[in-house]
């Protein structure tokens, strides 16, 4: 076996056992849509740690994962894929590596920008694409008087906030998701998130400004006391949300393009700009090996993944 092959089987066998356990636990409740089931298995230090274990047997059976580096230029002939030229983030030196294949789960503009010579529409339409953008604010708690009062309220992973006197969207309780992503059992880390646009009203405040907005929310809807309060984390995602609307419309027409490169498969959520949920993501990337190793050219059955259902979270706020 090659490596390139053995480290797609090793992506393909990390990822489908984690799919399979996902889909036979939810079996039960298997007329439900994936974002309301009520049980699951989930890694007990978070999906990461299935990505850990996958970088691992990458790295197990010779294959190479460079990481803090950007794909900038994607280099074509014939119709091909030949080369991708990446930038070290940190140090900004480029190094080109060839292709045979790829697979791309950067978001489709920063792909057509990486391309060479994309038709004029295609570039227009990626230019066009809208995303939504993130915040997460969170809040270490002392467990003993705020916890102990909003556990029986939130017992769920995470609770919308519905009232539009407040701004957060979101809220998570990390340990309802698995006891082990809070390594002190006598503290909590909350998760307030903030959907919003980067460069509007609220992205433009300060850290500071943000945590503090935060705090009054958290305190104002009585699920904690500012004493409470340990510290607190910003944190900031860009394009977290592939949109609808803008250029959406006529996304088909990129779709068409890019399907055309024969060795270039879009995957994944950003990739593919569509909103799927990590187990779509992963089936995106498993039906394009499988597609590879079957040498099936066509690649509708990729855009297929999560194409018939109709429950979008988008809608929520
Ligand atoms: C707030 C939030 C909550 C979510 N909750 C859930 C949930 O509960 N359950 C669920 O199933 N899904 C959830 N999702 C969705 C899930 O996170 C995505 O479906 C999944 O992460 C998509 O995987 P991906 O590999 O396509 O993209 P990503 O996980 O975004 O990975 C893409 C990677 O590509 C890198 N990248 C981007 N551009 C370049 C470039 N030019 N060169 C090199 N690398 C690049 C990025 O840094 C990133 O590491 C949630 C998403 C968000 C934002």
């Amino acid at each position: 076996m090659s490596i390139r092959r053995a480290v797609a089987h090793a992506v393909k066998r990390t990822a489908s056992r984690w799919f399979n356990n996902r889909v036979s636990n939810s079996v039960a409740s298997k007329d439900t849509e994936t974002s309301l089931i009520e049980q699951f298995l989930y890694p007990k230090y978070g999906p990461g740690q299935m990505w850990e274990k996958c970088a691992e047997e990458i790295v197990k059976l010779g294959g190479e994962i460079h990481f803090q580096s950007r794909a900038t230029k994607i280099e074509a002939n014939n119709g091909l894929c030949i080369g991708v030229v990446v930038t070290d983030t940190v140090t900004g030196t480029e190094r080109r590596f060839d292709a045979k294949y790829v697979f791309s789960s950067m978001p489709v503009v920063k792909l057509i920008r990486a391309m060479e010579h994309p038709p004029l529409e295609v570039r227009e339409i990626a230019e066009g694409l809208v995303y939504r953008d993130f915040i997460t604010v969170g809040v270490l708690l002392r467990r003993m008087r705020s916890l102990d009062r909003i556990e029986s309220a939130m017992t769920d992973n995470w609770l919308y906030v519905q009232d539009p006197q407040y701004t957060v969207g979101r809220i998570q309780l990390f340990h309802n998701w698995s006891r082990w992503l809070v390594r002190d059992s006598s503290l909590a880390w909350l998760g307030l998130e903030y959907f919003c646009s980067k460069g509007d009203a609220l992205w433009q405040q300060s850290d500071e400004a943000i945590a503090a907005t935060a705090m009054d929310e958290l305190v104002a809807m009585g699920i904690a006391d500012r004493d409470d309060v340990l510290d607190q984390i910003v944190l900031r995602v860009p394009k977290a949300y592939p949109a609808y609307w803008g250029t959406y419309a006529r996304f088909d027409r990129i779709v068409q393009w890019t399907d055309g490169i024969e060795n270039l498969y879009l995957v994944g959520r950003n990739g593919m700009h569509r909103y799927n949920n990590q187990d779509h993501s992963m089936l995106s990337a498993m039906v394009a090996v499988d597609n590879i190793i079957a040498g099936r050219r066509d690649k509708s059955n990729v855009w297929r993944v999560n194409a018939e259902e109709d429950y979008h979270e988008i809608d929520s706020k």
